[in-house]
């Protein structure tokens, strides 16, 4: 047993807390390498804000997940290198699909889990999401718990279709299941295709996509019946298009590549969303310098010739999210 407090990580509690009540969000940042490690610990440290780094099924099963945990420890430890004092960084398991796996994770040092029993009938998710909450609360971990589904793809979990929360749920699910946050389901979606060229209208001047809004009036309903709760968004990245033209114009093939405008997420961080997640956005960073990077200098072979770019790209991206979107700058 490994508690996440020996490795210097906290729990989302004060940090939701503060952020409720600031009106912003914190970053989510799903990590499997170093160099997104590095990238997301210079940006928090730069910009002084908290940060969720955050470990999906996928990534355990990729990076391996001792590894991982040395790497979260090994963030703080960086992080305090880099200047930063009292680092505030959290160890947050994604899509967690079992009670075995979340146990498993904060067994080994993670401080906060998410259960995502969003695919399972109604009962069946208060029921494991509760017993992942008492196992958790014993040892000071926090849990997200999920209602609504959620299109799209991450890792292994598969949603054809979207369902947003039904509000009249969020009172009885979240008192039952003990949850300490709730991602909720209001039209973000996971991966780089987050909406289908139909469901979206053309700017006439750019004949770029406009994806369809995000459905607010859901959100505000969700906060009149939980004041201050912590809800979540998964599914948040931006889709930058001048990453996705860098992709395309060095031999990349993502068409038509569509996510959620910056500033309906800069809308969602003031309210009571205070985590916003964010994956898709630094696959994107990290590819797009390293296809320039190869088409540019074809004859280089070391890693890190390519790796620092796609490093500084994708702190660059960070960086922006931090500052421009979430509002979580300068409140450590
Ligand atoms: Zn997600």
């Amino acid at each position: 047993m490994t508690s996440y407090k020996e490795l210097g990580l906290v729990n989302t509690k004060e940090m939701f807390k503060k952020a409720v009540a600031g009106g912003y969000a914190i970053p989510a940042f799903n990590f499997n390498t170093l160099e997104q490690m590095q990238a997301i610990v210079q940006a928090a440290v730069e910009t002084k804000s908290p940060v969720i780094m955050q470990v999906s099924k996928g990534a355990r099963n990729y990076a391996n997940g001792t590894i991982l945990r040395y790497m979260a420890q090994g963030a703080v430890e960086y992080a305090k290198e880099l200047g930063c004092e009292n680092p505030q960084i959290v160890l947050h398991l994604d899509h967690g699909d079992s009670f075995e796996l979340c146990k498993d994770c904060i067994d080994n040092g993670f401080s906060s889990v998410m259960f995502d029993g969003s695919a399972l009938p109604y009962e069946d998710n208060i029921r494991i999401t509760k017993q992942v909450v008492e196992y958790a609360h014993a040892h000071d971990v926090t849990v997200e718990a999920e209602l609504g589904v959620l299109a799209g793809v991450e890792d292994e979990v598969q949603a054809e279709e979207s369902h947003y929360t039904k509000p009249e749920e969020v009172i009885d699910f979240a008192t039952r299941s003990g949850c300490d946050s709730l991602a909720i389901s209001i039209g973000t979606s996971h991966g780089a295709y987050k909406f289908t060229p139909e469901q979206c209208t053309r700017d006439p001047k750019t004949g770029k996509l406009v994806p369809p809004p995000l459905a607010f009036d859901i959100l505000h309903e969700i906060e009149k019946k939980l004041p201050g709760f912590p809800i979540v968004l998964h599914g948040s990245s931006s889709v930058p298009q001048d990453e996705v033209d860098t992709i395309n114009a060095h031999g990349g093939k993502l068409p038509d590549a569509v996510g959620i405008p910056e500033e309906q997420l800069r809308e969602a961080s003031k309210s009571a969303v205070c985590k916003i997640n964010i994956d898709s956005d630094s696959r994107l960073a990290m590819t797009a310098a390293i296809r320039k990077h190869f088409d540019e200098k074809p004859g280089d072979f070391d890693p890190r010739q390519y790796l620092k770019p796609a490093r500084e790209n994708m702190k660059k991206m960070y960086i922006h999210k931090i500052v421009e979107v979430l509002g979580s700058d300068n409140k450590l």
